[in-house]
């Protein structure tokens, strides 16, 4: 049973209920929750916000066909992942799975609850290694197998029916993060997997494709024996009123939105094409994300060039498998060219 997975005190444990769970209807006068009745704000920020975030989830029910009973949303997606943790995996006992090189959260936050990290390499590739995958799965019975997918930092897909097979054979919770799904046309989410393995967990973010990275709007989406869990231990206001206002708004917006996704797709190519053509890129990632992976011949010396022409990336370097690599966010046209000129100059100088 699925609950059986779950660190059993928190099956038993009462959780807090706020004012807005002893009373959920509407009324004239709220005396209840010890709010401050002044509403200096003009728009309601004096009282506290729907704890379960109804009418954000059923938007997202609507435009995103996530169904609202198997949703709960976290102060970004890295509270969720943290949640996870805390739910399944007993501290100084119990392990969590993750594939390198990979989303580094899953391990900071493994490490924060004193749960141990198993690492299973990548293939050669950047693929998923089912066999080894299986493998460890033997050896050291991970409480959560994270999947990130499309991974960051290599920015590659990984094939539904690998991460079905994966997950069919882990007998405890295989998590798939797709954070940057959206900017992958022929994504195929593992949401379609639910409903014959209760043990799959998805996590999606707003602070990608949605553009509301500081709002902190994360969804996960489960069956409901953990979503009633992840309830239990939710702080019960986690998502403030103006991030819920936030995300409605967003996905309301839906159509004018897309024109941003052709762009940054367009730019994507765009880029790929560019940057195979330096000297010193000697690989550039197939990227099915809104970030370009490139493998150079010196990362940190590019690293240090780019940030003195006031460019900043991320240097993947000491990530296995990763060396002399830099990860690139695909940026407005006027961003990306500022990029390839300072790239140009970086050529010219090697060449002279
Ligand atoms: N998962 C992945 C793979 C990410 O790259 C990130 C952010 N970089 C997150 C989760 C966290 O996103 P959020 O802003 O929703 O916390």
């Amino acid at each position: 049973m699925l609950e059986d997975l779950m660190r059993p005190h928190i099956l038993t444990l009462e959780s807090y209920t706020s004012a807005r769970d002893d009373f959920s209807g509407s009324a004239d006068v709220y005396l209840d929750a010890n709010e401050n009745w002044m509403d200096f704000s003009g728009d309601g920020k004096n009282r506290y916000p729907d704890p379960h975030c109804a009418a954000l989830r059923r938007k997202i029910e609507e435009v995103l066909g996530f169904k609202m009973e198997n949703t709960v949303l976290g102060n970004g997606s890295d509270e969720l992942i943290d949640m996870l943790i805390r739910l399944f995996a007993d501290p100084g006992k119990d392990c969590i799975m993750i594939e390198r090189p990979t989303y580094g959260e899953y391990k900071v936050f493994a490490e924060i609850n004193n749960v141990r990290v198993v690492n299973v390499m990548l293939s050669e590739d950047l693929d998923l290694d089912v066999k080894a995958i299986k493998m460890e799965i033997d050896n050291s019975r991970p409480k959560i197998l994270f999947i990130c997918s499309p991974n960051n930092p290599t920015g590659k897909s990984f094939s539904i029916s690998k991460i079905r097979e994966i997950a069919d054979y882990n007998p405890a919770i295989t998590v798939v993060d797709e954070a940057y799904a959206d900017f992958d046309q022929s994504f195929v989410s593992a949401y379609s997997l639910l409903e014959r393995n209760e043990r799959i967990v998805v996590l999606r973010t707003f602070s990608k494709y949605w553009a509301l990275a500081s709002s902190r709007i994360g969804i996960l989406v489960a069956s409901q024996p953990i979503i009633r869990a992840i309830n239990k231990i939710k702080a019960p206001y986690n998502l403030s009123i103006s991030a819920q206002r936030d995300g409605i708004k967003a996905l309301e917006e839906r159509e004018q939105r897309k024109a941003i996704l052709s762009d940054i797709l367009n730019e994507r190519a765009r880029l790929y094409k560019a940057l195979s053509a330096f000297s010193f890129v000697r690989w550039v990632y197939p990227s099915d994300a809104n970030f370009i992976l490139i493998k150079v011949d010196d990362a940190d010396g590019l690293y240090a060039y780019l940030m003195k022409e006031g460019i900043i990336v991320r240097n993947r370097s000491r990530e296995p498998l990763l060396d002399n690599t830099l990860r690139i966010t695909v940026g407005s046209k006027a961003e990306n060219d500022a990029l390839l000129e300072a790239l140009s100059e970086r050529e010219k100088s090697l060449v002279s």
